[in-house]
């Protein structure tokens, strides 16, 4: 059994019916397979949540994907820009076109400040602020790191720690901004390169959704199952195993039975879904666990050619829009009509806040008003759209996330062997669907062996296997902010 059609839970099931085992998936959503990578889809045009790069250092995953999809995989070239007051800057940052584009009186205000904080340094550095304006100055954390990082994380980066910057922007520096921009490094190997920044990827014709709908088809030829509006709302189990699970949806109640279970979805309901309840410290580990979600409100543009970029980078403050993908750029198969674009706003919030309870036309209107007032489409030109809310869409990695998944883990391991956590929020990891599809493939060929032969939690963030013990095993995934330590 397998609960969630999202890349863990279907990269597990194909590798199961591969092996002629016998599998049902569970898919709350009464329609959609791919969970977060799905390609949602509004008359006739189609659009990712998010966009979704595929690109994998795990040279198993990125074959599956051939294997999957073969020539309908397109190699797609990556622009992507900052967008800041008007004007694109290229991004990885690069000082010429900055400058050039910031004009000289801004650009020298950028300089000036820049030497002030060489020669009066904050001391005490603590924030990512102190350490962003040290090491750049003031003007350029203001116009390049502030506003993105708070719209993003919804945290004050006057608040967010100073080793979260070190981390995410080693290396970066203006005077190794100056040296990349006159000598470009060459000859970069698929394992140095940094995965934010590479500069092609893979892209289904018809957007992710079409690996994950091409998936679910394979697995029902192959004699599988995928049940489509089935919530597993009840967990049945005594000490030793997990004997069933309940599902409610609109055909009704039911209840499944199975000897594995493979679990992706976010670990904090599935604890509290649990009957009998786990012990009380389970539960409150798990209810700990926190999220960060997420809103694409879709806006059909009638205009044939808005900007080159797959995606842009919204600085602006002016405006709550933090990102904007062009979907037209990553496949023109996403829109049905040459004529119209479609792009997809993305707004960073948490689930009940101001941005989540608006209502969909309120949102289509916010949209509508804000890119028409970043200069982008004219407000008239957005002729319809509609909103996707994604709840628990990023898990936080709080000061504790690390405590709390391993009591969850210690309880499962210990009472319910034949339970397996798996994927992004199933395992609380913050990360990209290779890693999500490993985790399902290393778990589903453990019951295939009927034994653990793999620990998928060392599986690390670039989807790679490595054994327990070795450096990266455990890693926990990508950066991710963390609060500023009290003095
Ligand atoms: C904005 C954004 C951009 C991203 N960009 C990229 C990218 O460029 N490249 C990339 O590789 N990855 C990207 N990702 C990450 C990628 O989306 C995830 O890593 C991947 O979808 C995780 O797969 P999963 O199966 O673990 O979880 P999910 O995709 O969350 O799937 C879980 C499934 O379980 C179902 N489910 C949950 N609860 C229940 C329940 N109680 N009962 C039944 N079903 C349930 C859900 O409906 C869902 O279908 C991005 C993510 C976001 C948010």
């Amino acid at each position: 059994m397998v609960i969630g059609a999202g890349p863990a839970g279907l990269t597990a099931a194909y590798e199961l019916v591969k092996h002629q085992q016998t599998v049902r998936v569970l898919e709350q959503s009464p329609t959609t397979v791919g969970g977060i990578s799905q390609t949602a889809q509004y008359k006739g045009f189609r659009f990712d949540i998010g966009g979704h790069r595929f690109f994998s250092k795990s040279q198993e995953v990125e074959d599956l994907w051939t294997e999957i999809l073969s020539e309908k995989m397109m190699l797609r070239g990556r622009l992507s820009r900052i967008f800041y007051n008007g004007k694109f800057f290229a991004y990885p940052i690069k000082p010429l076109d900055t400058f050039q584009k910031l004009g000289v009186v801004y650009t020298t205000l950028c300089v000036a400040s820049y030497c002030k904080a060489k020669v009066f340094p904050r001391q005490n550095v603590r924030s990512f602020e102190d350490w962003v304006i040290n090491n750049f100055g003031e003007r350029l954390y203001e116009t390049f790191f502030k506003t993105y990082t708070e719209k993003v994380w919804g945290m004050d980066c006057r608040t967010i720690s100073a080793d979260w910057a070190a981390q995410r922007i080693k290396g970066l520096s203006m005077t190794s901004l100056i040296r990349n921009t006159l000598f470009p490094p060459k000859n970069q190997d698929r394992g140095a390169v940094i995965k934010t920044l590479i500069d092609q990827f893979r892209y289904p014709v018809h957007g992710p959704g079409q690996m994950w709908e091409t998936v679910a088809e394979i697995v029902t030829q192959r004699g599988g199952e995928v049940l489509m509006g089935r919530q597993v709302v009840g967990l049945q189990w005594e000490p030793g195993q997990l004997q069933a699970v309940t599902t409610t949806g609109p055909g009704g109640d039911e209840t499944h039975r199975g000897e594995h279970f493979v679990t992706t979805m976010p670990i904090r309901t599935l604890i509290q879904s649990l009957s009998p309840s786990a012990p009380p410290a389970v539960v409150q580990a798990a209810t700990n666990l926190g999220y960060r979600d997420f809103i694409t409100v879709a806006l059909i543009v009638q205009k044939k050619e808005l900007f080159p970029d797959n995606w842009i980078y919204i600085h602006d403050a002016q405006v709550k829009v933090g990102r904007i993908q062009n979907f037209k750029n990553w496949s023109e198969f996403m829109v049905p009509d040459p004529e119209l674009s479609c792009l997809g706003l993305e707004y960073f919030c948490f689930e009940g806040d101001g941005l989540w309870t608006m209502s969909d036309a309120d949102l289509i209107q916010l949209g509508t008003t804000e890119v028409a007032r970043l200069g982008l489409v004219e407000a008239d030109q957005v002729i319809d759209g509609t909103v996707v809310r994604v709840p628990k869409a990023y898990p936080v990695y709080d000061d504790n996330y690390r405590t709390n998944v391993q009591t969850v883990r210690d309880f499962v391991a210990e009472m319910l062997p034949n339970l397996h956590l798996a994927g992004r929020n199933g395992m609380h990891r913050y990360n990209n669907q290779d890693h999500a599809m490993m985790t399902g493939l290393l778990t589903a060929r453990n019951i295939i062996a009927g034994y653990p032969r793999f620990d998928p939690w060392c599986v690390n963030n670039d989807a790679e296997y490595l054994e327990a013990g070795e450096a990266g095993a455990e890693g926990g995934g990508r950066l991710v902010p963390t609060r500023t330590k009290t003095p």
